[in-house]
């Protein structure tokens, strides 16, 4: 199985990524573990390139071709092999990322991230996709009690609530492939709610 975890910033993407890891790893799973925009070495210089704070107003389409070149790499160096050993993935972020980012948040055309789409991935989709779903006033306040914030997170409020309503959209409107956690609900609600999930998976 492939299997994302989504969200936006704030939301304990990676605390309960861990504990998605730990929870599926102890009910037997063999399990690779990874990240977007990232996973190999070329797409983590690329993951560099695009999350360092820059002068230069960086084109969208720049950005987006940055994004589905490290992908690319990811998905047919890492992901692809390791579904056909018979690992299930878990990954950080992947394509919905960037309908959300990049169409939601800057406005891209979804027309044009769909053809990128076709043509990196084929017919590959996620199995199931993890939505932690928050708040962004809520999300907005944890990201910056943690400091350093990337090229992404110096956006105003409203490029987070764009973000938030075109991955809640995306949620409406796939076909179950969604699993949506509140995740302003206590750290102990979502675990348990993410238990519920892998046990789904497992045994599906
Ligand atoms: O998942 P993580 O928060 O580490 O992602 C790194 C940054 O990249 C985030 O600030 C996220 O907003 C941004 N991002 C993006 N477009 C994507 C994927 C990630 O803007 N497609």
């Amino acid at each position: 199985l492939f299997i994302t975890v989504e969200g936006g910033e704030g939301v304990g993407k990676s605390t309960n990524l861990a504990f998605i890891e730990d929870t599926l790893r102890a009910r037997g799973i063999d399990l690779l573990v990874s990240r977007e925009p990232g996973g190999t070495p070329l797409a983590e210089s690329i993951r560099e390139l695009l999350l360092a704070p820059r002068e230069e107003l960086v084109d969208v389409t720049a950005e987006l071709l940055l994004m589905f070149a490290a992908r690319s790499q990811h998905l047919n160096t890492v992901i692809l092999p390791a579904l056909s050993r018979g690992q299930w993935v878990l990954c950080d972020r992947f394509t919905d990322a960037t309908y959300a980012y990049q169409c939601g948040g800057r406005g891209v055309s979804t027309s044009l991230v769909r053809q990128l789409e076709d043509l990196v991935q084929g017919a590959l989709r996620p199995d199931c996709t993890v939505l932690l779903d928050a708040p962004v006033s809520t999300g907005m306040a944890r990201a910056q009690a943690r400091g350093d914030l990337d090229r992404f997170e110096q956006e105003d409020l409203e490029f987070f609530e764009r973000v938030r309503s075109a991955y809640l959209t995306m949620a409406r409107e796939s076909s179950g492939r969604y699993r949506v956690i509140d995740a302003s609900a206590s750290l102990e609600q979502v675990q348990i709610a993410l238990a519920q999930v892998c046990d789904d998976l497992v045994a599906c």
